[in-house]
């Protein structure tokens, strides 16, 4: 059976060379990088040496590269670390209704602890109000925590103006770079960052490990306490081969960036026009330009998301929808719902994220096998009937799940 993967938003496969620049520690070279004998030495130059490949992604110095076990970490402290240390200041946070459940989940926690939280919302692109921004911010604000690019639609948020206006008023901007690393480039300097997340299983080296951009001088209380690890602010002997395997993966998100992102875009496109131009009532969810390169997202009305990923699935396509039918309730997409898509269109949503792997031949394999499928899906669907005016009356709660 063809295998199609048209998921890298939810993880990537491990680029070759990142696990050729993996594999020694792994084997020979174990040794802990904090011993001084002859075994610490390799692994202690392999850090060193990912370090410098990671802050050459961000633009930053060395000393301000943290490494973590996974995005959610990163996030996590950076959230978590930067409260904790700026309390005294104030109590209030700014963020989105879009961010990964990394960001609002940690808010979410924090509102229990007496943090008070501005979810900002989206339009329907799925793009902030950058003067929403600056109207939430009170006496009180210590942090905004708004993400690069949303991982669902791509939508790529004015960081650089948020970042300005953190700056002016000296309140702490993070972002959640995990889905704008290795896609677009960008300059932590520049957009004057204070912290930036980024993971490495969403660029071509394995899942648990990341990295995190510290700007020097701003403080951030620790998540994890013990050793003198990471310049004390990460404790917990280094994952070497990870450290090793993300340095190396920026280093070639970096030398292959342009070529690679142009080289998705279009094909992006091209499976965007193939589907649009068989398939009836097909509507892009997130910004038709302020978008990743490689994100996709797309709703097939009167379809349900989660039977078309299964027959997508039984010809080999590996993508994502926009809902999650866990445990009986069909829960839209906190995403698609922000952005005040009604709910019977968000239920027929894919996202497909393109990578390295994908050829024009995958792109037009999907062309060819979804129309079918949304078609015959379509022929039983009640609902379609209904819209065509061949029958009526009928609630969309009609589908396998429940609401
Ligand atoms: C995947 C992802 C994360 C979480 O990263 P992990 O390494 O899986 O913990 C956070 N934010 C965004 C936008 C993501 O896509």
């Amino acid at each position: 059976m063809k295998r199609i993967y048209l998921d890298h938003n939810a993880t990537t496969s491990v680029h070759p060379e990142v696990l050729d620049a993996m594999l020694p520690f792994l084997k020979e070279d174990f040794g802990n990088p904090s011993s001084i004998h002859w075994a610490g030495r390799n692994p202690k130059k392999a850090i060193d040496k990912a370090r410098e490949q990671v802050a050459y992604l961000f633009n930053c110095d060395v000393s301000e590269i943290i490494f973590t076990s996974c995005g959610s970490e990163g996030d996590n402290l950076a959230i978590k670390g930067t409260v904790e240390a700026k309390k005294d200041k104030g109590s209030h946070i700014i963020t989105t209704k879009v961010e990964h459940p990394a960001v609002l989940n940690t808010c979410k926690y924090l509102e229990k602890t007496g943090f008070e939280v501005t979810y900002l919302d989206v339009d329907s692109y799925g793009m902030i109000d950058i003067e929403q921004v600056k109207s939430s911010i009170t006496p009180k604000t210590i942090l905004i925590s708004i993400m690069f690019a949303n991982n669902e639609t791509g939508v790529i948020f004015p960081v650089e103006e948020i970042g300005k206006i953190a700056k002016g008023r000296n309140i702490v901007f993070h972002t959640d770079a995990v889905q704008a690393a290795g896609k677009i480039p960008f300059n932590v300097k520049k957009l004057n960052i204070d912290i930036a997340v980024i993971s490495g299983h969403k660029l071509y080296a394995p899942k648990g490990i990341g990295a995190t951009y510290l700007k020097r001088g701003v403080r951030l209380t620790p998540l994890i306490h013990g050793g003198h690890h990471e310049r004390n602010r990460r404790a917990g002997t280094e994952n070497v081969a990870g450290i090793a395997a993300i340095g190396k993966a920026c280093e070639i998100a970096v030398r292959d960036m342009k070529d690679e992102s142009e080289r998705l875009a279009v094909l992006r496109d091209r499976l965007h026009k193939g589907l649009a131009e068989k398939i009836p009532h097909v509507k892009l969810n997130g910004h038709p330009e302020k978008r990743l390169p490689n994100t996709l997202n797309l709703s097939f009305e009167f379809v349900e998301g989660e039977s078309l990923l299964l027959n997508l699935d039984m010809k080999g396509v590996a993508a994502s929808s926009g809902s999650a039918c866990t445990s009986g309730s069909l829960e839209p997409s906190h995403v698609l719902v922000a952005m005040g898509i009604p709910h019977e269109v968000s239920h027929g949503s894919l996202r497909f994220s393109l990578g390295k792997d994908n050829t024009a031949e995958d792109i037009d394999y999907v062309i060819d096998v979804l129309p079918p499928i949304v078609e015959r899906m379509r022929s039983m669907s009640p609902l379609y009937e209904a819209s065509t005016g061949k029958a009526a009356n009928i609630s969309f709660a009609a589908d396998n799940c429940k609401h």
